[in-house]
């Protein structure tokens, strides 16, 4: 499971969509009798015990909801996890501490694998933000197993995207914004073939406007980058994608939760300026741009909208696709937050659990944790 939560200065669980989203596959196999071990990797310990990091209050939080007694053997492989095991009976269940607490799970090693397999007669991944990584929990280890599936989040995940990459009703509109452009100009790259709108916003969209000539002061962009975002640019509009980009931003001098703003023109934005959010005309133009799309995928929000004067470009541009008839796929951590705390979730067709998952599937690339739940051909 992904079971990556937020947690809070004390250790307590901040948000639990996660631990929600993986309810549906742990009570179908408790209603069928199983006996679930469930594991998940939490944070960055990087093969080391991190008691900050620890399962423990994502277990207090699960026994909860389940109102059920949930065992906790201090490590997910050795002697306590294997007797526990054994000892488990039907309908119960049991979570395994940090896989990341070892290194063999970024490692994918093979014996940290096998330790994991011993535990458990039947696999199945629901660690839909996990997939994309060749980690032991979600790849080696599941071909150890004769009996072996997707979840079913994995599954909606899967057919959700899917549709959005193979047989989208079109037009395609695709809303890209955030930060990573290092991580998303593949995928922009990729989508070019297949969609019909793009729109670009938030800090990624600096780099595509300095690709223009417009240098955008000293706001957050890649200056490494800036040569690929012009090719990229070029191939857009040979193909004939109708392309958004900001066309005014709202501006600071410093990034603070209280700076005073303005707002700019981006070709009028000062050396010494910094973009933290795009304007009310950006806004109105993606609002007429998506007004004919039939499918609409977004990724990254539009300005820093942990800060909520910077928060209404992303806001607006999350009513603006909620309020659509199109089919509606929100992707991306940061823009699946902004999209619960604008209260819009409901009004939108699916919201997936994974960031990187979900940009590498919708790109084509294989997911090594999809992949390694296929039998043998
Ligand atoms: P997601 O998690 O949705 O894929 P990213 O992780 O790529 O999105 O980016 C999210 C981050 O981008 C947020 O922390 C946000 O503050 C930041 N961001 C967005 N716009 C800007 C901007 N104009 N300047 C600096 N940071 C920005
Ligand atoms: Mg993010």
């Amino acid at each position: 499971m992904d079971l990556n939560v937020p947690l809070g200065e004390g250790g307590q669980v901040m948000d639990d969509t996660r631990l929600r989203g993986a309810l549906p596959t742990l009570r179908s196999l408790l209603a069928r009798r199983a006996a679930v071990i469930a594991c998940s990797h939490l944070g960055r310990p990087k093969g080391k015990v991190v008691p900050e990091l620890s399962l423990v209050p994502v277990g207090e939080r699960l026994a909860e909801i389940l109102d059920e007694e949930v065992l906790f053997p201090e490590d997910c492989i050795g002697d306590a996890a294997r007797r526990l095991s054994r000892s488990m009976g039907d309908g119960q269940v049991m979570l395994l501490e940090n896989l990341r607490f070892h290194e063999g799970e970024e490692a994918n090693a093979p014996d940290f694998a096998e330790q994991l397999a011993e535990l458990a007669d039947v696999y199945v991944n629901d660690a839909f933000g996990a997939a994309h990584r060749a980690h032991a929990s979600v790849s080696a280890v599941a071909k150890r197993f004769a009996e072996r599936g997707a979840g079913l989040l994995v599954e909606r995940e899967i057919r959700q995207l899917e549709k959005v990459r193979d047989s989208p009703e079109r037009p395609l509109a695709v809303v890209l914004g955030g930060a990573k452009v290092r991580d998303k100009l593949p995928l922009v790259r990729s989508l070019l073939s297949r969609v019909d709108i793009l729109v670009l916003g938030g800090a990624m969209a600096n780099t595509f406007l300095a690709a223009r000539g417009i240098t955008m002061g000293r706001s957050l962009k890649d200056e490494t980058l800036i040569k690929r975002a012009s090719e990229v640019l070029g191939l857009a509009e040979d193909a004939g994608v109708t392309l958004v980009l900001p066309e005014d931003v709202v501006v600071v001098s410093e990034v603070a939760p209280n700076a005073t703003w303005s707002v700019a023109r981006v070709r009028e934005v000062g050396s010494h300026s910094i973009a933290v959010d795009i304007g009310p005309q950006t806004c109105a133009a993606i609002e007429s741009a998506l007004a004919e799309a039939r499918t609409i995928f977004w990724n990254g929000p539009m300005g820093i909208y942990e800060m909520p004067a910077f928060a209404k470009g992303t806001s607006e541009v999350a009513r603006i696709i909620a309020n659509q008839s199109a089919h509606t796929v929100v992707g991306g951590g940061d823009s699946a937050a902004a999209v619960r705390r604008a209260g819009l979730a409901p009004f939108m067709d699916h919201i997936s659990t994974g960031g990187g998952a979900s940009l590498e599937f919708l790109e084509g690339r294989v997911l090594p944790g999809i992949e390694a739940l296929k039998l043998a051909d």
